[in-house]
């Protein structure tokens, strides 16, 4: 079994439960209802700027916020970053009680609101061990089409498609 991450690091699939055999996306009704609803999601914010850059520009300056990289959090309550603001979070997570709202409905409030007060993890804070991938081989689902896929995971060895993954077991809230 070999978990993925599509689009956006973060939640992590089971690649057989997401895609068929060859590459393509199973239909919505073949999946799980929490990996449909995970996936359904994804390909709403998947082109969402970083959470952290909407709270420091907003709205009139949005073209200054990042997009977002990386997803944590649940369906509806996620919270959504880029490679910069990551940091901030997974301090926020680890040290400032984030982890105590893991699953809870204030979870994306709760950080939201730890930043816009100033929360910052500390210069230097080694937050993850940086993932040695091109963000570019994160495969995109189609957000037209569900069940089309891009061939570039098709294309992927198996090695590539680990290495996209990131282990954050203690994150999987
Ligand atoms: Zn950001």
């Amino acid at each position: 079994m070999t978990k993925v991450s599509i689009g956006l690091r973060g939640w992590r699939f089971e690649e057989e439960e997401v895609f068929d055999e060859s590459g393509a996306f199973r239909p919505f009704t073949e999946m799980a209802p929490d990996t449909r609803d995970r996936i359904g999601r994804l390909m709403a914010i998947i082109d969402n700027p970083c959470d952290a850059c909407w709270l420091i520009h907003g709205e009139e300056k949005q073209q200054r916020c990042r997009p977002a990289t990386v997803v944590y959090g649940e369906p509806l309550r996620e919270v959504v970053l880029c490679d910069t603001h990551e940091v901030d979070f997974l301090y926020w997570f680890r040290e400032a009680g984030g982890r105590d709202l893991a699953g809870k409905r204030t979870f994306q409030n709760g950080f939201h609101q730890w930043f816009a007060d100033g929360g910052r993890a500390p210069d230097g804070y080694a937050g993850i061990e940086h993932v040695e991938t091109e963000p570019d081989l994160v495969p995109e689902p189609s957000r037209e089409e569900a069940t089309s896929v891009d061939d570039e995971i098709a294309s992927l060895s198996e090695e590539d498609r680990e290495s996209l993954d990131i282990d954050l077991d203690d994150l999987d809230v």
